[in-house]
């Protein structure tokens, strides 16, 4: 509900911002209107935007806020010819991934069971099919681990923060990324591998570096809409929601992790939980490591101590490492949900051929495919 008192009331309020001193009239004195064609524009703006949060759903904020921050977005920025092709997106992902971003419904999911609101996910082989609801935007789709897709998100962009990331700065051989490894060499270090069911009292990091500095990295993807990040969006109330998913996440790895700390298994120090939001958003931890990361990077190119300011170089590397995240989370879920669209077409056209009539698919559908929006 709009209050159109409390509407004009901000307007005015925003316009006395806006406008030069008690300003009715044009002034005779031409510096007074210096910039204020820019700042009327910044007003209506202002104004616009005021309207337009106020009437949209919490789904909405939730995932205009995840929208934002300095890696949701940069893989609008990057150059295809400086990025190698694990990254590039292909047509069809870039524009699936700009309508997720719009927060449009995706003409690729109207085909699929996902139009009446079940999950097309396909099961492994022997694996139980999902109940859960779905929804044309993808919210549900690229967070369901049915078939493993969930995974294949997480594990890929593990991937790219350790090859991109951690292997430009720590000497390749000294990162593992792949966690049957690095539980391997928990389990032998922490003298562990000897007992009968050898377990590790603590989850197993995505990556850890070994040498002179140990690190360890907890990797998560995590979606704002999701029902228990909405429930808490909704009791953190208007405004402070930027970023609250990924909060609240990077805080529940950091509660995972309680028993490696009080062990002495690891200095907390030593950790990071590396949450990504779904819309591109990244935790505070995530983007302290990626800073790390260009700190290190700099160093290293100009032999000397790391530095809490970065330089040109290290500004450089921080853009690249954060378009190649961007560009990867969003490529991965963009495939998911063009894998599972291509696999119903393929299954209907196949059908549609048993029947004895050769039909790949009707006009209708695919006009549907291309333009239906709705
Ligand atoms: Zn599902």
């Amino acid at each position: 509900m709009i209050d159109d008192m409390s509407e004009a009331g901000r307007a005015q309020r925003l316009l006395g911002a806006a406008l030069p001193d008690g300003l009715v009239n044009l002034p005779n004195d031409a510096t007074m209107l210096m910039g204020f064609q820019r700042r009327l524009t910044a007003l209506i703006d202002a104004v616009h935007r005021l309207k337009l949060i106020d009437q949209s759903t919490a789904v909405e904020r939730a995932w205009l806020e995840s929208c934002s921050g300095p890696t949701a977005g940069a893989f609008l920025r990057i150059c295809p010819g400086l990025i190698g092709p694990s990254v590039r997106m292909s047509p069809r992902e870039f524009t699936t991934t700009c309508l997720r971003r719009l927060f449009l419904p995706l003409p690729e999911l109207a085909h699929t069971s996902a139009r009446a609101g079940l999950c097309p996910a396909l099961p492994a082989a022997g694996g139980r099919p999902c109940t859960r609801a779905c929804d044309n935007r993808g919210a549900h789709l690229t967070t369901c681990a049915t078939g493993g897709g969930a995974v294949i998100i997480h594990d890929t962009v593990n991937d790219a923060l350790a090859n991109f990331g951690f292997r430009q700065v720590y000497p390749p051989n000294l990162v593992l990324s792949k966690r049957s490894e690095i539980r391997e060499h928990l389990l032998q270090k922490f003298g562990l591998r000897l007992a009968r069911n050898a377990q590790l009292p603590f989850p197993t990091p995505d990556v850890m570096t070994l040498g002179e500095e140990t690190l360890y990295v907890d990797t998560r993807i995590t979606d704002p809409r999701g029902d228990s990040n909405m429930a808490q969006g909704a009791a953190a109330a208007d405004g402070a929601g930027a970023g609250a998913a990924a909060e609240a996440a990077a805080a529940q790895k950091l509660a995972d992790y309680r028993q490696a700390f009080e062990g002495n298994f690891m200095r907390e120090t030593q950790f990071a939980p590396f949450v990504m939001e779904h819309g591109g958003r990244l935790s505070k931890s995530a983007d302290k490591i990626l800073r790390r990361l260009a700190a290190l990077h700099e160093a290293k190119l100009l032999n000397s101590p790391p530095s809490n300011k970065l330089g040109p170089v290290g500004n450089r590397f921080l853009t690249m490492i954060r378009q190649i995240m961007s560009a990867t989370l969003h490529k991965a879920t963009s495939r998911r949900i063009l894998t599972v669209s291509d696999r119903v077409l393929f299954t209907q056209a196949s059908r549609a051929r048993d029947g004895g009539e050769f039909r790949v698919l009707d006009a209708l559908t695919i006009a549907e495919a291309v333009s239906g929006l709705g």
